[in-house]
């Protein structure tokens, strides 16, 4: 199939989330199970000199934004380790900037109009580049456009009609919207705007633009689809997702195999893979106590925590329940993440309250969370909501056992251990429902518990090792996901 991949970010042009992790691995994927993706997205400044080689195409082509005419040009560059092909939209008074979205704590005042242009963009480099395109997978608010101007607008030209669309909604919580006028900029006809396309309480709101106009929506976990249909994250939209159900589905994100793996990791003191998990990891634990200043005791249960440290990540519940379980409980605690200064302090003052047992590292570290990854025995993930996160993933392939909230994509990936998962072997960590740091600490009680009964612990280890986390499982998915966007595509009215 010919797959044109539209987004506002991916690895290792420009990235701030994990849409860049989707959007540079899932293309190496689907080319290499026989597909022909191509991938497009803005020519940011960090794109240009991001060490991968960019060749301008000289192409011109010229978008109507508003009442203006704005003039972009084609750069090409292909995907590292591959020859899937990237064209990067360059308009360097819209993407030469210092950040993608938005700089000290604010967002830009035109990101309407910068993604304006870029969705009509990804459209005008269909037809001066020739491309032949079955479907186009969009993704987030940042590209919600494309399916609305491809209906509207584009549908009637040869080259377009058979085009099917898919939206993959990354994360609910983030949906472009912007002021009413702002619709003067997106060309399209005011009668657009109202409850049942563009317009959201007074506002335009690409996302929901985006989920009203798509053939196929998916997000990247099933709970996480069945969750956005509710109050509680749907934020606001879980009506229009209800309406659309019928063509909504899930699908976890995979992990970069390359990169996290105990058995090529460059970062740990011993390699290890399920066979030699019992002799690899008590060296990584002994490695990543002696770097964090914890006491080297190899017997004492640790607990790893990697994240953001913001509301979402349930960063305040572990703060609430670490003072008590530092003063009364053998556990020691290894901390790494960046976010609420508040938050921050509060950890900050714990590893010196608590030294010895908690360690606290605040900053965005690569080595220290492959550290943490394979020298931990259990991995904290408390989020309140969690598209499909990857924490959780990389603790199951390296035998760190995770706890987790039962929300989203740690829901799909992680089964609880009581006796009857046990029975059937498919308990590989620990979930809960409240979101109280009684039932985190309830949960970690039952973890340490555990942890006593050696032949348990290490079912549990092996069980999360021998799962499939890979790409190649998700862009298999993706592919019969095209397939089914342009059946639906085609028996459109
Ligand atoms: P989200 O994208 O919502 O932040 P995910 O679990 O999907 O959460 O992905 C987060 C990614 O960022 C993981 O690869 C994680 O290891 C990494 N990460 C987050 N915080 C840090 C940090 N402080 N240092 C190193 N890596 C981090």
């Amino acid at each position: 199939m010919n797959i044109l991949l539209a987004t506002s970010e991916a690895v290792p042009y420009a990235k701030t989330g994990g849409l860049a992790d989707v959007c540079g691995a899932l293309p190496l994927e689907l080319a290499r199970l026989g597909h022909r993706p191509v991938l497009v997205l803005p020519a940011y400044r960090h794109a240009m000199w991001c060490g991968v080689p960019v060749q301008p195409l000289g192409i011109d082509f010229i978008i109507p934004v508003g009442s203006k005419t704005v003039t972009g040009h084609v750069l090409e560059s292909r995907l590292p380790g591959s020859d899937v092909p990237v064209y990067l939209v360059q308009q360097d008074q819209y993407f030469d900037r210092a950040e993608l979205y938005r700089e000290n704590d604010k967002d830009y005042v035109d990101n309407c109009e910068r993604f304006v242009f870029f969705c009509r963009a990804v459209l005008e480099l269909i037809r001066v580049l020739e491309l032949n395109v079955d479907v186009i997978h969009c993704n987030d608010w940042q590209t919600g456009l494309i399916p609305a101007y491809l209906s509207l607008e584009y549908r009637r030209l040869p080259r377009y009609s058979q085009i099917a669309t898919l939206l993959t909604i990354h994360n609910m919580a983030y949906q472009g919207s912007f002021w009413h006028w702002d619709t003067l900029l997106t060309g399209l006809d005011w009668r657009h705007f109202n409850w049942r396309e563009m317009e959201f309480y007074g506002k335009l709101n690409l996302m929901k633009t985006g989920l009203i106009f798509s053939d196929s929506l998916n997000t990247v976990s099933r709970r996480y689809a069945e969750e956005i249909q509710t109050p509680e994250f749907g934020f606001g939209l879980q009506s229009v997702l209800q309406h659309r159900r019928n063509v909504l589905s899930g699908i976890l994100n995979g992990i970069n195999t390359a990169e996290w793996n105990p058995a090529t990791d460059r970062y740990l003191a011993a390699n290890y893979t399920v066979d030699t998990v019992g002799q690899g990891k008590p060296i990584c634990k002994a490695a990543l106590q002696q770097k964090f200043g914890l006491s080297q005791r190899a017997e004492v249960p640790l607990v790893g925590v990697i994240g953001r440290i913001a509301h979402q990540k349930g960063f305040d519940l572990i703060a609430e329940i670490l003072p008590g379980w530092a003063q009364n409980n053998d556990v020691q605690w290894v901390v790494l993440g960046t976010g609420d200064p508040r938050l921050e302090q509060t950890f900050r003052d714990y590893a010196r309250q608590y030294s010895g047992k908690v360690a606290v590292k605040i900053g965005f570290c690569d080595e220290s969370a492959h550290l943490i990854e394979a020298g931990a025995d259990l991995f904290m993930m408390p989020s309140r909501f969690e598209p499909c996160g990857l924490n959780q993933m990389y603790s199951l392939q390296y035998g760190t056992v995770p706890i987790v909230r039962e929300t989203g994509g740690l829901a799909d990936t992680v089964v609880d251990a009581d006796e009857s998962t046990l029975a059937n072997g498919t308990a590989n960590g620990f979930s809960f429902r409240a979101d109280t740091g009684m039932a985190l600490g309830e949960t970690l009680w039952r973890a340490c518990q555990m942890y006593r009964q050696p032949d348990r612990w290490r079912q549990l280890i092996a069980t999360g090792m021998r799962q499939d986390w890979s790409w190649t499982r998700s862009a298999q998915q993706y592919a019969v996901l095209y397939e089914e966007t342009c059946r639906r595509a085609r028996s459109r009215p």
